[in-house]
């Protein structure tokens, strides 16, 4: 048995036949880790004493006979903008450069009580912004597919793990793509869920009305599962939703058949890799002969997306941010003269170049005069996005498009030209515009054997819609 090359169900599995221990699955992927990820540079911190205390009580807890909980020692990879109590946070930032937090944030607080093993903290883009994980303040992170490309970003460490076999599954974070990006550049499954669906308390801020936090797995049965876990009403998030969490792993089994299947012609246009057209037109025709029926729609503002994320985003980013100021918490700049030097030298030297842009960018966005013909325009335009995505779910349960417009770039191919970059977020940042939730999975790859990703949107809170039809084409395919 490969031990390394598990899905999250079969390593349960195999820990609950007690066939493998925690502890030897643990142990393995450290030994992977050490080999392989220094030419892929995916983890920034390996946690070994807690996942190795983590995986001796989930040990103690099989040989006393008890049933264990759900995902009982499946070793797993954090996103480091997810706070980890003990565990260095940086948020891929020098000015969290040695910040050690004193608490959990609650989607790994959930894993653990699953009984899931935490492995480490994984690399990203600085503050989550970025599409290539180049925005990392520490190291770039290499695809595993193709060490000379991008895995993508901003949960670029996230996907290369899973894909490199360096963890299980993975959380990220998905602000305008980050999830779903990564995860079809590397060739693994990311579920951005509903606005509401998952705390983000202890999930360090970006853009607090777009970010998200969720799965990146093996398969879709698996990314079910974290949902499955991490879901639900918090006390400590007022935005998390307080609804029922459906069970996820019966909802994947229901059949597709019938299901309404919306295809955007917006989501076909001018810049879409003649191969990823390919793959996904191909997707599509499977989910027909799996009996859906597929109608065409259209989503309008798909063309205003891009601009008015990139204005909300920003606005939220400058505000943010404004807590990292050497006071509080965090990198501190030395030898300053006065307070006003002091956040100055502190700003300048802790962050980095893009994030930097971007606090310029969404000052300016909000600042007096411009608030109407920016921000307040970006948010005119987020409304009708989403009322675009109402009317096409008035017809159909599912849309599905390419998640991303060409498979994953060369490193260093696009980093100088930050407009080429955000542009290629087209596909992504409507749902979180709307707030609906997406999935990207795996169908097919490029000539060039890269991998190709597929997204499938859904209604709001309706995950088990979109995770179903995942399933069903993984299967089939
Ligand atoms: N690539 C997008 C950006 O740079 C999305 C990032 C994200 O989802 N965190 O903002």
């Amino acid at each position: 048995m490969d031990l390394t090359a598990l899905t999250i169900d079969a390593a349960r599995t195999a820990i609950a036949e007690r066939k493998i221990t925690a502890g030897a699955l643990a142990e393995a992927f450290f030994a992977k880790i050490e080999k392989d990820d220094p030419r892929i540079g995916a983890y920034l911190v390996v946690s070994k004493e807690r996942a190795s205390s983590k995986a001796a009580e989930i040990d103690k807890l099989a040989e006393s006979g008890e049933k264990l909980p759900p995902l009982a020692g499946v070793p797993v990879g954090i996103k480091d903008v997810l706070i980890t109590r003990g565990v260095r946070t940086t948020a891929g930032s020098k000015i969290l450069g040695n910040y050690v937090p004193p608490y959990d944030c609650t989607a790994v607080r959930r894993l653990e009580e699953a009984g899931a093993v935490v492995l480490g903290k994984l690399n990203c883009d600085e503050f989550a912004m970025g599409s290539s994980n180049e925005n990392s303040a520490w190291k770039p992170v290499h695809n595993p597919c193709d060490l000379s490309r991008v895995p993508g970003g901003s949960s670029g460490g996230s996907a290369a793990a899973v894909a490199a076999d360096l963890a299980v599954a993975a959380l990220g974070s998905d602000t305008g793509g980050s999830i779903r990006q990564p995860a079809s550049f590397c060739g693994v499954v990311g579920l951005k869920p509903t606005y509401g669906r998952v705390s983000r308390y202890g999930l360090i801020a970006f853009a607090s009305s777009l970010d998200h936090v969720g799965p990146l797995t093996k398969t879709v049965k698996d990314a079910a599962l974290v949902l499955h876990t991490i879901a639900g009403r918090d006390p400590m998030d007022s935005t998390s939703a307080d609804l029922t969490v459906p069970d996820y792993l019966s909802e994947i089994e229901k059949p597709v058949k019938s299901l309404r299947i919306g295809v955007a012609k917006e989501y076909f246009g001018e810049g879409l890799e003649p191969d990823t057209r390919r793959a996904v037109e191909s997707a599509i025709q499977r989910f027909a002969s799996l009996g859906c029926e597929v109608i065409d729609v259209s989503l309008p503002h798909t063309k205003y997306a891009i601009p008015a994320y990139y204005l909300v985003a920003t606005a939220e980013a400058s505000s943010n941010l404004a807590r990292f100021d050497g006071v509080r918490y965090g990198y501190r700049a030395p030898n300053v003269r006065s307070l006003s030097d002091m956040y100055r030298r502190t700003r300048n030297q802790g962050f980095g170049g893009e994030v930097k842009r971007r606090i310029m960018l969404g000052t300016y966005a909000l600042s007096a005069g411009y608030y109407d013909a920016y921000y307040l325009k970006a948010q005119r335009v987020r409304t009708l996005l989403t009322r675009d995505f109402e009317a096409a779910f008035a017809k159909v349960d599912a849309i599905v498009a390419p998640t991303t417009p060409t498979p994953a770039f060369k490193l260093g191919e696009k980093v100088d030209d930050p407009l080429a970059m955000y542009l290629a977020d087209i596909y992504t940042v409507t749902a979180n515009l709307a707030g609906i939730p997406g999935i990207s999975i795996p169908v097919g790859k490029t000539r060039e054997a890269l991998p190709i990703g597929m997204q499938i949107f859904g209604k709001h809170f309706e995950e088990g819609t979109i995770l179903r039809l995942g399933h069903a084409y993984e299967r089939a395919a």
